[in-house]
């Protein structure tokens, strides 16, 4: 069996005022990230790489933000057309690995019911989703808790 591994990284700002939204669910905290959709910086990452695995462009094409389709979007349905384009193409998920940095709000807490949220929508067992987290030691823009960044990575073979 061939796999391909596909990369995808992705940030946003993070800032007062806007829901906490990460891997699906939200989780309380005094800010939020901000972008066109609801600025899901873990899923974002991993659409794109599910997309790069399969040589499928970038989120960006596929949703652009500027349409006012994808204005305020649920990154969970993004997530399940990706899903849905990966399988038309004739590739099934392998496994997701992610690593999101950020200080603040510590993830440990919530990573179980990301990784149930991410299993639902990709329809992989448990066991195939990482989802990881680390600081950024206070330094750069994450560091300074003015963003989040997410990477990923994915294997698709095919069916
Ligand atoms: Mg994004």
């Amino acid at each position: 069996m061939i796999f391909r591994v596909g990369f995808g990284y992705d940030v946003h700002r993070l800032v007062e005022g806007r829901p906490f939204i990460l891997g699906g669910i939200e989780i309380p905290h005094h800010k939020g990230l901000l972008g066109h959709s609801d600025a899901d910086v873990l899923i974002h990452a991993i659409c794109d790489a599910l997309l790069g695995a399969a040589a499928l462009r970038d989120i960006g094409y596929h949703f652009p933000d500027t349409s006012d389709e994808f204005k305020n979007a649920d990154s969970k349905k993004l997530l399940v057309k990706v899903v849905e384009l990966i399988n038309s193409n004739g590739y099934n998920i392998g496994n997701i690995d992610c690593t999101v940095v950020l200080e603040k709000p510590k993830l440990s807490p919530h990573i179980d019911a990301i990784c149930e949220t991410l299993s639902g929508l990709t329809k992989l067992e448990n066991g195939n989703i990482s989802v990881k987290a680390t600081t950024n030691e206070t330094m750069g823009f994450a560091g300074r808790e003015e963003g989040v960044i997410a990477y990923a990575v994915a294997t698709v073979y095919k069916k």
